[in-house]
């Protein structure tokens, strides 16, 4: 029995639906699914319908960006209360937040040449949580650039010409939400970010595990990752931070978790509920 962790939809900036979502974890055979869309859990009611017509384990959750001394840094809320008021005002102010980022970006864009309104941007996403690969879809489909990776490398990238600052709540603030909402916070790819030297003041802020298994993940920083979650007693997680179709051949399928990992989380988050 397998898992998989993390998972986007296009309520954020995946390409499939709830349905479609489930439909693949039911392909894998797949026993549990969490969805971890950015900054948003409106797909998770429907996703938690499809699953549970396909008899596939639904765990609530989401992405959060937050930052750590000035180093950019997903946080994974699992079992989260989409009903959370704090949460749910938290939530509200992201997106919009992403939506004068696509504003701005747009802008910038127009500044160097690249003819691109925000609306189509929006039109495109169709959703609430808009990001940077929206603009990037965007740009492929108005014939801009040939692909996403050249609309990211040549624009959007952190320090590329378009590129603009996103709003993010530090890292000690989006634990303490994802806390006040019921959930657990791991931190997210830590391989891809330069998270090492930030686990320490995670950990004291109250970080509950590491997601060591991510298909960006070389063999060597999954090692790292689980050596560094057992010497501090953190939840281990791990997921294919599936996209969709949006690179082609979607992840999902590709990395999947024993399902242990989900019964140990779950004893985890009912021993933080007791005390
Ligand atoms: P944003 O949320 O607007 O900051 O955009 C970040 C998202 O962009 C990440 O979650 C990645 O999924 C995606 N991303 C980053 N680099 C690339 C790339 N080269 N091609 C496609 N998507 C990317
Ligand atoms: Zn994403
Ligand atoms: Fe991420
Ligand atoms: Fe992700």
């Amino acid at each position: 029995m397998t898992a998989d962790l993390h998972l986007h939809t296009n309520f954020s900036d995946g390409t499939f639906t709830p349905e479609e979502l489930a439909a693949e974890a039911k392909r894998h055979e797949l026993r549990a699914i969490a969805l971890t869309d950015h900054d948003t859990m409106e797909g998770c009611a429907r996703t938690a319908a499809a699953c549970r017509d396909a008899d596939i384990q639904f765990v609530p959750a989401a992405e959060l960006t937050a930052e750590q001394d000035g180093i950019e840094l997903h946080l994974l809320g699992y079992f989260l209360d989409s009903e959370n008021e704090t949460l749910k005002e938290q939530l509200t102010k992201f997106q919009e937040v992403r939506q004068t980022r696509i504003v701005e970006i747009t802008e910038r864009l127009r500044n160097l040449g690249v003819q691109l309104e925000a609306e189509s941007v929006f039109r495109l996403a169709n959703c609430r949580a808009p990001g940077r690969p929206h603009v990037a879809r965007a740009m492929v489909k108005e014939g801009y650039v040939g692909s996403l990776d050249e609309a990211f490398d040549r624009f959007l990238k952190k320090g590329k010409p378009a590129w603009a600052p996103k709003y993010k709540m530090s890292a000690v603030e989006a634990i303490e939400l994802i806390h006040h909402a019921g959930g657990l916070a791991v931190l997210a790819h830590p391989g891809l970010s330069r998270a090492d030297e930030t686990i320490d003041a995670l950990i004291r802020s109250g970080l509950d595990g590491l997601e060591c298994f991510h298909t960006k993940h070389s063999t060597y920083m999954t090692e790292h990752y689980l050596e560094l979650a057992e010497q501090h007693g953190l939840a281990v997680t791990g997921g294919s931070d599936c996209h969709g179709m949006s690179k082609g051949k979607p992840l999902i399928g590709s990395l999947k978790i024993p399902y242990q990992y989900v019964e140990w989380l779950e004893q985890r988050r009912d021993a933080r509920v007791k005390t």
